[in-house]
């Protein structure tokens, strides 16, 4: 498939009227038999710069930028710099603005770490990681997202059984006071792992050198760790904590069609 093929993928004609429910379930439909490339297209031709990839520097975050570029896609890049990231995920992100010519925003939280140890109290991902993760990562992530219409993600189904049947395209509710609803696109979902590195390499993209010392996913550096042989990819996050989710991907309701 290729990105000549987004064509034929209905696009509305003049200002298009906000996606229902019945519209992305029709429209999931259809980009299942599409390429990355496709829905990537039909997200800069729908939304303009009102869409945007949010990423973490994960593998299918990586290659789903190179994807976009080689498709000529310039799309909004923007990351959640936590305070608490690796030296080499901080890195990574430099050398990734210099490959793809693209500046990557930095979206941080209102509290530095120091602050929240003085208002919440110290390492508060040792005590209480849904909050902390609320503080840092979610709150930051709702704020950049009302400015957007368009939400785009590097998940992927293979990722672990809590994200086994996201789709391509999925609606949700951003502000259900104010009425407003965002489209978060996955393009990356049906990518296996091996996929994601065969692409990679082949293409050179930097990625972060913790991979090759055995993290699978890659967060702040206080909350991952190395996974073993087998482990789920997501394994090494939160240790000793239920938790398998930052919250970043369930706080919004997503928004169904019960229409059969
Ligand atoms: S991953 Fe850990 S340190 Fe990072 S925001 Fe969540 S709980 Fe806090």
């Amino acid at each position: 498939m290729t990105t000549s093929d987004a064509a034929s993928i209905p696009k509305p004609a003049g200002e298009p009227a906000p996606l229902t429910a019945r519209d992305v379930a029709a429209l999931n439909g259809q980009f299942e038999q599409r390429s990355p490339e496709d829905i990537l297209a039909w997200a800069g031709d729908r939304f303009g710069r009102r869409a945007a990839i949010g990423t973490s520097f994960q593998g299918s975050g990586l290659v789903m930028m190179h994807l976009a570029k080689m498709a000529g896609l310039n799309f909004p890049i923007f990351t959640l710099d936590t305070g608490l990231l690796f030296p080499e995920t901080l890195d990574l992100h430099k050398r990734l603005e210099d490959f793809f010519g693209w500046k990557i925003e930095s979206i941080v939280p209102d509290l530095t770490v120091e602050q929240q140890a003085e208002v919440i109290g110290p390492d508060l991902w040792t005590r209480d990681p849904d909050l902390c993760c609320t503080t840092r990562k979610v709150l930051p992530l709702q704020t950049k997202l009302r400015e957007l219409d368009c939400w785009i993600t590097g998940l992927r189904r293979h990722q672990t059984r809590t994200r086994a049947d996201i789709g391509l395209i999925e609606l949700y509710t951003l502000d259900a006071r104010g009425g407003s609803d965002i489209v978060k696109l996955n393009p990356m979902a049906k990518w296996p792992r091996e996929a994601i590195w065969r692409h990679i390499r082949q293409h050179q993209i930097p990625y972060n050198p913790l991979h090759d010392e055995g993290y699978k996913s890659i967060g702040c550096h206080t909350c991952t760790r190395k996974t073993a042989r087998g482990e789920d990819e997501r394994a090494g996050r939160w240790i000793g904590f239920k938790k398998v989710e930052c919250g970043i991907h369930t706080f919004m309701p997503r928004k169904i069609d019960f229409q059969i």
